[in-house]
């Protein structure tokens, strides 16, 4: 039986209890015999995997380091990886080889760390629950008729299903927060800038953040560490120095100020998840946090300003795939128009293109005061709200999801109320802050997220904060029972 976390699996490489290969060997063989109960992946790369799997115990063996040497996981099919397919989940990217590597994936390579495969995703990360996938809809390891929340849900389910005890996601509204949350994982949205966006395909360039996933914040630390930093090629990412993550974990809680926004918690919007939240906040005082009353009076705006700039930046993004350069080219174009239709008629899925239309119409001449502008200026009141109440405060705590995970099919015929399900971890994005999601107990059996926000690059805070709870508290150390796990 291996371990499944990060930190318990580099030690056990390091002190030669297992081989890099055989924990890749048994964690392909988990990753195919639960691909039809999650549906977790996209792609596995057995061939890859293994090759790097003994290109790293050959390189221990022969004493050289690497900080993720040896270490299965997966990455999100959005980080392109070289000769390996990256499809982002849309029929468009179906057959998509990168010609180059993601900076990310680079980073992951260089640390030694042994990619599996490509996860499960919304197609092009939109999405709150993995349905709209071309390849299917990603089920969650604790119960297979709920979603596990998106978009990385594939990556969610994979963790915590036990197929590998980490991976990459991205976050444009929330897409690794709520499906950490869903499936009783911790995953880590990174400031704007922080990550590299270099090679991960572009959803809403403002906002999309690259970001680890993972069951404990140690190994959360870990994995950004490696992830985090400049990278010259990319104009977005930050020259802020990174520190050693690891090193915040031990900082104790006494003394921090923690904020809890009046907007949620006195408007009683914490809903189904209030048990789960008020034991976490119980928690963190009697480790010595101190609780403040903050207000975010903007909150409510965010939803509408977010579906506002998130597809208009998606509209002009997804111009780029148009049957010409690569992607889907539909057969038998009669002419160019009918190529550019066609194309993205059929590469597309319906969630996609609903995005597309919106986006294009909000930027379009006659509404584009009305609605992208407007959106612009209340992102920045929200920006402001942020930024006056960490003023006062080092933290501030809210539930990630308004409830636990939804049955799969019950929310997909009204948007909206999908939509809805991004009203805690939208506003943290329009405003670039970095946000960290933690289980925190169970709803009806179903995981509940905490989500944490710290101040710019404040990162370690949210290290510090989680790290703490995790000592205290046990629900990151539940596992689904229908996991991958041999029992
Ligand atoms: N659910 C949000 C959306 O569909 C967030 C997705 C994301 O963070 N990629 O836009």
């Amino acid at each position: 039986m291996f371990p499944d976390t990060v930190k318990a699996i580099l030690e056990g490489l390091n002190k030669g209890d297992f081989s890099s290969e055989e924990i890749t060997t048994e964690l392909l063989a988990r990753a195919n015999r639960h691909q039809p109960d999650f549906n977790a992946f996209i792609t596995l790369d057995e061939e890859g995997a293994l090759a790097a799997a003994r290109q790293a115990d050959e390189a221990r063996r022969s004493g050289q380091a690497g900080q993720l040497l040896g270490l299965p996981f997966a990455h999100k099919d959005l980080f392109c990886t070289q000769g390996l397919r990256t499809t982002c989940a849309s029929r468009m990217l179906e057959s998509f080889v990168p010609p180059y590597e993601s900076t990310v994936a680079a980073r992951f390579r260089q640390a030694g760390a042994v990619c599996i495969g490509k996860t499960n995703m919304d197609e092009f990360a939109m999405g709150s629950s993995n349905e709209n996938s071309h390849f299917g809809a990603v089920r969650n390891p604790w119960n297979t008729e709920y979603v596990p929340g998106g978009s990385s849900g594939g990556s969610a389910a994979a963790v915590a299903g036990g197929l590998v005890p980490a991976a990459t996601g991205s976050d444009t509204g929330g897409s690794i927060r709520q499906p950490a949350a869903f499936c009783g994982i911790s995953g880590l949205k990174p400031t704007y800038g922080r990550v590299s966006r270099l090679g991960m395909i572009a959803y809403a360039s403002s906002l999309d953040q690259g970001g680890p996933m993972a069951h404990t914040v140690e190994d959360l630390a870990i994995l950004l560490g490696v992830m985090a930093g400049l990278d010259e090629a990319d104009s977005t990412s930050a020259e802020e120095a990174v520190p050693d993550y690891s090193a915040a974990l031990e900082q104790p809680v006494k003394g921090m100020k923690i904020g809890l926004p009046r907007e949620i918690f006195e408007a009683g919007k914490v809903g189904q998840t209030e048990p789960a939240i008020q034991a976490a906040i119980e928690s963190l005082k009697s480790l010595g946090a101190e609780f403040v009353d903050i207000s975010l009076p903007h909150i409510d705006l965010s939803v509408p300003a977010y579906y506002v700039i998130a597809p208009a930046e998606c509209s002009t993004n997804l111009s780029r795939f148009d049957g010409v350069r690569y992607g889907h080219r539909c057969d038998n174009p009669k002419d160019l128009e009918d190529l550019y239709a066609r194309s993205r008629a059929e590469g597309f899925g319906e969630e996609v293109k609903r995005r597309i239309l919106v986006g294009t119409y909000a930027l379009s001449a006659g509404y584009y005061d009305a609605y992208y502008r407007k959106a612009q200026q209340i992102r920045r009141l929200i920006k402001q709200d942020f930024a006056g109440a960490f003023q006062a405060v080092d933290a501030i705590l809210s539930p990630v999801t308004p409830g636990s995970a939804f049955r799969i099919g019950e929310k997909t015929a009204d948007p909206v109320q999908m939509y809805l399900e991004d009203i805690y971890t939208v506003p943290v994005s329009l405003a670039g802050l970095p946000s960290l999601a933690i289980p925190a107990g169970l709803l009806n059996g179903l995981p509940v997220g905490l989500q944490l926000t710290a101040n710019y690059f404040r990162e370690s805070t949210l290290m510090q904060l989680g790290h703490q709870f995790q000592l205290h508290t046990n629900w990151h150390q539940q596992r689904p029972s229908t996991s991958g796990r041999p029992d």
